[in-house]
C-alpha cells in the first residue's frame, strides 16, 4: 500500500525527522491559506499522486508569492499529471502539498528496502540524489552505498557514521544524518514498511539536513495492524475494478490481457493463466472467487471482468470442492441473462455436483462452450479470441 507525500511527511514529523513546513490543499484558496499559514518567501507546489518523477513531469511549481501559490494550485489541481512512472494516461492530481521552499546546497538519496535475500532491512544512500537514482545505480554501481541492518542489533550510531561518512555528511552534518537515519529506521520497522525512499535528502539553507521528498510503502497484509496508517489509503489512487472486487470478497487483480479469467482458488487461478499463455493467450486478470462462490458472487465476478474493455472472452474454471458446480452454473446463466453477455464464455467444471452443474448450463440454451478440462478450456478461449478478433 502507497501513500502520498504528504501523508509520508507527517509520519516522519512525528518521527522527529525534518521536513519543510507544509499542509496538503485541496483547492486553490486552501493552497493560498497554507502559504500565507507557513509564512516567509517562498513556497513549492507539488502535486499528490502516488508515482514519483513529479519534478520532471511538471508537478512540482515553485512559487515566489501567495498569489502564485494560488495560480500553480489551480493549475495543478484537477489536470492530468504524466511522469516516467504513470504511463501514457497520467494521473488525476486530486490534492497538493504547500511547503516552504528551501535554498539547497546538495542534495543526497536515501532509501530502506528489505533486501529479500539478505533477510535484513538494507540501507541504501548516495551523494547521487536527486530526480533519477536508478540511473545512477546502472551507470556508477559504486556510487550507490548498501549496509544491511542486523535485526538483533537495530541500527546502531556507529552504522550510521559509517554511511554518513561515505556519502559525505561530516561534521555538524554527522549528527543531523545519524539521528535522521534512526529515526528512519524505526519508523519503518514500527509501521511494517516494505520501502521508503528520500529523494532527496538535502543539506539546505545554512547546513540543515531536511527530507524534501517522502516515500513509504508498506506491506498490505500486515496494515491492518497500524490503523493510523490504514486511514492514509487512497482508494481514488488504486485500481476501481480491484477495489470493487474486495467489497464483493473476490481477490481481483487487473492484467493487461484479454482473456478474463473467473476461478476458484489462488493456485488455479496461477495455473489457468499459465495455461492460457501456453497456448498463447494472455491473461486479462487474475481472478479468485474463493471458496463458497454463491450465484450472487458469480455475477459480480463477471461484472468485474467485463469492466476491463480489453476482454475479448471468458474463461470460466471451477474445480468444486466446498463449493458446489450447481450454485456456480446458476450463477452463470443468471449473469448471463442479467448482464447480455455478448462475449463468448467457455466453461470447465469439475468436483461436486459437476452433473448437476453441466445439465444447468446445458438446459440454459445459451452458447456456452464447455471444455472437459483445463488445456481444453484455455485452448478453447485463445481460439475464442482470435475468432472475435478476427
Ligand atoms: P519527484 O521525486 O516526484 O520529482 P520531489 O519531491 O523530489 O518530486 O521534487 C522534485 C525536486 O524539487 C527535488 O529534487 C528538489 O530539487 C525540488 N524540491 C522539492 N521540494 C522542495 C522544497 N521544499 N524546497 C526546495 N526545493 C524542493
Ligand atoms: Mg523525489
Amino acid at each position: 500500500m502507497n501513500i502520498h507525500e504528504y501523508q509520508a511527511k507527517e509520519l516522519f514529523r512525528s518521527y522527529g525527522i525534518a521536513v519543510p513546513a507544509g499542509r496538503m490543499a485541496d483547492t486553490e484558496a486552501m493552497a493560498g491559506d497554507v502559504a500565507e499559514e507557513i509564512g516567509g518567501k517562498s513556497w513549492v507546489v507539488k502535486a499528490q499522486i502516488h508515482a514519483g518523477g513529479r519534478g520532471k513531469g511538471g508537478g512540482v511549481k515553485l512559487a515566489e508569492s501567495v498569489e502564485e501559490v494560488r495560480h500553480h494550485a489551480d493549475q495543478i489541481i484537477g489536470s492530468h499529471l504524466i511522469t516516467a512512472q504513470t504511463g501514457a494516461q497520467g494521473k488525476l492530481v486530486q490534492r497538493v502539498l504547500v511547503e516552504a521552499a528551501h535554498e539547497i546546497k546538495k542534495e543526497f538519496y536515501l532509501g530502506l528496502i528489505i533486501d529479500r535475500t539478505r533477510q535484513r532491512i538494507t540501507i541504501i544512500a548516495s551523494a547521487s540524489g536527486g530526480m533519477d537514482i536508478e540511473d545512477i545505480a546502472n551507470s556508477h554501481p559504486d556510487k550507490v552505498i548498501r549496509e544491511a541492518v542486523d535485526p538483533a542489533i537495530g541500527l546502531p550510531e556507529f552504522q550510521c557514521r559509517k554511511i554518513a561518512a561515505r556519502i559525505g555528511l561530516t561534521g555538524e552534518l554527522m549528527p543531523q544524518a545519524v539521528k535522521l537515519m534512526r529515526a528512519l529506521y524505526r519508523c519503518f520497522r514500527d509501521k511494517g514498511a516494505l520501502m521508503t525512499e528520500i529523494n532527496p535528502l538535502a543539506i539546505v539553507d545554512d547546513n540543515k539536513l531536511m527530507a524534501l521528498d517522502a516515500k513509504i510503502s508498506f506491506d498490505s497484509n500486515a496494515v491492518h495492524r497500524y490503523p493510523e496508517i490504514t486511514s492514509y489509503r487512497d482508494f481514488d489512487e488504486e485500481d476501481p475494478k480491484e477495489v470493487e472486487a474486495t467489497g464483493h470478497g473476490l481477490n481481483y487483480i487487473a492484467l493487461d490481457g484479454n482473456v478474463g479469467c473467473i476461478v476458484n482458488g489462488a493456485g488455479l487461478a496461477m495455473a489457468t493463466m499459465d495455461a492460457i499463455s501456453l497456448h498463447g493467450g494472455s491473461p486479462a486478470n487474475f481472478l479468485d472467487v474463493g471458496g463458497g462462490a454463491s450465484p450472487e458472487k458469480i455475477a459480480n465476478a463477471f461484472r468485474i471482468v467485463l469492466k476491463d474493455p480489453n476482454v475479448k472472452t471468458i474463461l470460466l474454471n471451477i474445480f468444486a470442492g466446498i463449493n458446489r458446480c450447481d450454485w456456480v452454473a446458476t450463477g452463470v446463466v443468471q449473469a448471463m441473462q442479467d448482464q447480455k453477455i455478448k462475449e463468448p464464455v467457455i466453461i470447465r467444471l469439475s468436483g461436486t455436483n459437476v452433473e448437476l452443474g453441466q445439465k444447468i448450463i446445458d438446459n440454459s440454451g445459451l452458447p456456452f462452450i464447455v471444455a472437459k478440462d483445463l488445456d481444453e478450456a484455455a485452448r478453447k478461449s485463445v481460439e475464442a479470441v482470435r475468432r472475435v478478433t478476427a
